[in-house]
């Protein structure tokens, strides 16, 4: 049996609203989500016993098996147990680029590549839709992970309807120092806002903010990048920029360098601002370097791509 090498890319929310809770303790949300060609790598090699051992050398990734990929490795021995016993374990090795605790996937990206690398290694010929139903047991963001591109979703965020590719630059800028706990932007989120949910879908408020979301999805079904650009959106910026100013300052300094628009994605503190071109997204990257000239803030660019899984190579 021959390795396999994948890249996985991460994801940026340029909607996120947060309807209300779920009587399974997850929030009903309505998100667009969108693939940014900023990934990691993702090395699986045979190693003929029946275990599965992780391999990263970034500090703030565990190695233990409560790594996601590790997870995803476990769900396929378990939900396919003659192909685990066929096939057997897997050395897996994570190239980490995408920044931990970001807001960006990372972490349900390595899950969803193991998901379909073992789909490949164990020449199973499970379907996208198999695979993203067993990436939902692994959270919320694996099945988009696993699809990529630009995805409507809404439930708990597992709920994926395709959308038109966005074709757009990001400039993505995060403090190397700083995470934020997706578990504590959403509960914070809950304490602090539970009483204004719309999740009553008779309601006034219901209809106007499914109107907001209506008018991103028409902007990308029209290619109007300054109209998505306008409307962004993420409702957990009303937890995490107050809480952490240094956010707030990297997002107006986006915007003053000249972006199309810019916002936080996810859970955060990732911070992306859009621009049209390479050039354009180049030159806003070299603007905040000036602005904050901080060895701890982090930037990238990166386009937005159609691709969440992309197989590198095989049978080297
Ligand atoms: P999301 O946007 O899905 O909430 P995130 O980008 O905020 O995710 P991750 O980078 O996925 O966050 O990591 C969150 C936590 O998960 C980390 O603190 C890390 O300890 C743990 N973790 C487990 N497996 C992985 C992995 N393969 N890569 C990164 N982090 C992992």
């Amino acid at each position: 049996m021959h390795p396999y090498s994948l890249l996985a890319a991460a994801k940026i929310n340029l909607y996120l609203e947060i309807l209300g809770d779920r009587p399974d303790g997850y929030h009903e949300l309505i998100m667009v989500m969108q693939s940014v060609a900023l990934t990691d790598q993702i090395d699986l090699h045979p190693n003929g016993t029946q275990l599965f051992r992780i391999h990263c050398d970034h500090p703030q990734v565990p190695t233990d098996q409560s790594n996601l990929a590790y997870r995803a490795a476990q769900l396929m021995a378990t939900e396919l147990p003659q192909a685990f016993a066929q096939f057997g374990g897997v050395d897996i090795t994570i190239h980490k680029q995408i920044p931990v605790g970001a807001g960006l996937a990372g972490g349900s990206a390595n899950a969803a590549a193991v998901l379909v690398g073992l789909d490949l290694l164990w020449n199973l010929g499970l379907t996208r839709s198999e695979l993203q139903a067993l990436g939902a047991h692994l959270g919320s963001d694996v099945p988009f992970c696993i699809a990529g591109g630009t995805l409507l979703a809404t439930g708990r965020g597992e709920a994926l309807a395709p959308l038109p590719d966005v074709h757009l630059w990001v400039v993505l800028g995060k403090y190397r120092s700083l995470s934020v706990s997706t578990a504590w932007a959403y509960q914070t989120y809950r304490q602090q806002f539970q009483s204004s949910y719309v999740w009553d879908l008779s309601s006034l408020e219901t209809r106007r903010q499914r109107v907001h979301s209506g008018t991103m999805i028409n902007a990308i079904a029209h290619g109007d990048n300054p109209q998505i650009a306008q409307l962004l959106h993420n409702d957990l910026e009303r937890v995490v920029l107050p809480a952490h100013p240094s956010v707030l300052q990297l997002r107006k300094v986006f915007q003053e360098a000249g972006a199309l628009g810019t916002m936080m994605s996810g859970s955060g503190p990732t911070v992306f601002a859009l621009a049209t071109s390479q050039t354009q997204a180049q030159q806003i990257q070299q603007q905040v370097q000036s602005v904050l000239p901080d060895p701890d803030l982090q930037l990238w660019v990166a386009p937005t791509t159609s691709t969440g899984i992309q197989l590198l190579a095989s049978g080297t």
